[in-house]
């Protein structure tokens, strides 16, 4: 019996497995494949740098700058005056093998190639996780059992806490990485928002390569094709300018969801289980975010779960702390916070948003705002509000 089960070793089960090692608990980390490199745009801000200040040693190329544009290309460029809070451009097959070794080294117990597909319950109490692997089916037991294993989880719609994803509350991404010439500020960010509901991104990882793709949103999902709104992207000359040559070097490419509206803060935690990252909707609705609050749903859920172990008491009412840790609390209201702008910059075909930066271009301080918004989480005045719409 390990005292903490947890289900997929990305960024959320990683961090995880690592607090709990790391402060002397039995942690099996099940993951489906090591070797899965997660279709992500692979953006991460400086705030990951608390969390792992090693990766400051790796040889990241400094972003210190990003370029928003609205569907009709106006746009805002803002830079870290502080160059010490660079973020980085990671390639996640790469990243998510550091985290995991972090962890392992940790003391984390790892079971690759095990599939999570359902629970071990006993007299209706789930007391571990079942796995599929090449060697047959295995059974993981727990005190405590973490869902942490993405959009595809099979065991968050059996923990009876949440229901299956719905296409419309999530975004359908697809994204590539790109080697070649090009002209792009190597460290600049770049956002497209669409005419629909939706946006891409270009993101520079190295000096030969970048991390190209581009999503649709909610509704958007039922009436765009992504394929069809992806090779639209790459193609536009607006976008294709940045790397005009005809052949590129396609390192990988891949589709996936992506939560897109918060944190499913009532399906958070049950009797002696966690939902953490994706699986719960750890993802900021309007940047698309979701490395940084994954690793600190896990930093939170292993906090919790060493109390409620130390305590014996991994009831529900036990794990409720995880809901009520400061730095999910402070996720959560800023995630519905976004998701109430995300309506409003997507209103209107993307015109809301072009009225936006046409404004921020001739004034500075509403350009002040327009960057505080994006950047800051900090909600525009109702004055702006005002002079968009009417
Ligand atoms: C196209 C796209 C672009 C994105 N761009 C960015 C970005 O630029 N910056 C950013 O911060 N975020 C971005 N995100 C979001 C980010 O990728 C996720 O929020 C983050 O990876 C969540 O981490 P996680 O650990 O919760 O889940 P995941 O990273 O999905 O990890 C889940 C792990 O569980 C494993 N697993 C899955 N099912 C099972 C199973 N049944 N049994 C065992 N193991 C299993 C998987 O192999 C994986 O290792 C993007 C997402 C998408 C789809």
């Amino acid at each position: 019996m390990f005292d903490v089960v947890i289900s997929g070793a990305g960024p959320a089960g990683s961090r995880c497995a690592q607090i709990l090692a790391e402060n002397g608990f039995d942690v099996a980390l099940l993951e489906k494949d090591v070797n899965w490199r997660k279709p992500c745009g692979g953006a991460v801000s400086s705030r990951i740098f608390k969390y792992y200040p090693q990766l400051r040693k790796l040889k990241y190329t400094p972003i210190t700058g990003m370029t928003i544009y609205s569907g009709d290309y106006h746009e805002i460029s803002y830079s870290w005056k502080d160059v010490r809070d660079y973020s980085i451009n990671v390639d996640r097959l790469e990243f998510d093998n550091f985290i995991r070794t972090t962890a392992i080294d940790a003391g984390a117990q790892l079971f690759d190639k095990n599939l999570s597909v359902d629970f071990v319950t006993k007299n209706k109490k789930k007391i571990g996780i079942i796995a599929k692997s090449s060697g047959g089916t295995k059974e993981y037991l727990g005190k405590i059992l973490i869902i942490a294993d993405g959009m595809s989880s099979k065991l968050a719609p059996k923990s009876g806490l949440k229901g299956k994803w719905k296409i419309n509350e999530l975004g359908l991404c697809k994204c590539a990485i790109m080697e070649g010439e090009n002209s792009l500020d190597k460290h600049s960010m770049s956002m497209f928002f669409r005419a629909y509901k939706g946006y891409g991104w270009i993101f520079p990882i190295d000096e030969k390569r970048f991390n190209i793709g581009c999503g649709t949103w909610l509704e958007e999902n039922l009436t765009t094709n992504l394929n069809q709104a992806y090779e639209e992207f790459l193609n536009d000359p607006h976008i294709k300018k940045f790397f005009p040559k005809v052949q590129y070097k396609e390192i990988w490419k891949g589709a996936y969801p992506i939560p897109a509206l918060g944190v499913k803060e009532k399906c958070l935690y049950g009797e002696n289980i966690m939902i953490i990252g994706d699986a719960a909707g750890f993802v900021s609705p309007i940047s698309g975010e979701g490395i940084h609050p994954s690793v600190v749903s896990g930093q939170a859920s292993a906090e919790v779960a060493i109390n409620a172990l130390e305590n014996d008491d991994v009831s529900k009412q036990s794990l409720k702390k995880y809901k009520q840790y400061p730095n999910i609390k402070k996720i959560i209201r800023n995630f519905k916070m976004k998701v109430s702008m995300v309506e409003f910059l997507f209103d209107n075909n993307g015109q809301n948003l072009s009225k936006m930066f046409e404004l921020a271009g001739t004034d500075d301080k509403i350009r002040e705002e327009v960057i505080n918004m994006f950047l800051f989480s900090i909600p525009p005045s109702k004055e702006l509000l005002l002079k968009i719409k009417f």
